[in-house]
């Protein structure tokens, strides 16, 4: 059985641990916040990947990945050196490859879904970051409110302030 339980987690959630494995995972879920929060994610993300639209790949794209895969160099599993919050992720790479081991023929799949969920995080991070922005600068106390009605019918408000240089 592997020495850091954490990394066992995604394997749980897809039923691909052995019965002391999955034992111990269930006794330490009871202890361990962020590894049960870790189970909802998975259990998410394995409930999209069993939706049908995502069960047929275009041909050729298992093929393509999996050269893609043998010439890109791959994130290595860190285990051990817990306490600091930092090693969540790598867990979650960890809990991937895991994943990924166990999934076999599903692998490369399972690979373009989990790279679909990063682009749809950034999206969504970059989104709220565009949004902090223009509420931070409708916030800002300098804020210069200019209309313009188009010629069209339409009509254009900006905002901008000096003190944030943004508009
Ligand atoms: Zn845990």
């Amino acid at each position: 059985m592997s020495a850091d339980i954490h990394s066992l987690v995604g394997a749980y959630v897809l039923d691909a641990v052995d019965d002391l494995e999955r034992a111990a995972v269930e006794r330490h879920l009871r202890e361990c916040d962020e590894c049960r929060v870790e189970v909802g994610e998975w259990r998410e993300t394995a409930s999209r990947l069993a939706d049908g639209a995502w069960s047929v790949p275009p041909p050729g794209l298992r093929d393509s990945v999996l050269a893609a895969v043998a010439t890109t160099r791959q994130v290595p599993v860190v285990v051990a050196q817990r306490p600091s919050r930092r090693p969540h992720r790598s867990r979650w790479m960890a809990a991937a490859a895991a994943v990924v081991a166990a999934a076999g023929t599903g692998t490369a799949v399972f690979v373009v879904q989990e790279q679909r969920v990063r682009d749809e995080r950034t999206v969504a991070e970059t989104a709220r970051d565009q949004e902090a922005e223009v509420r931070g600068v409708l916030a800002a106390p300098d804020v210069v409110l200019r209309d313009q009605v188009l010629a069209d019918g339409g009509k254009v408000t900006v905002a901008y302030s000096r003190l944030r240089d943004s508009g």
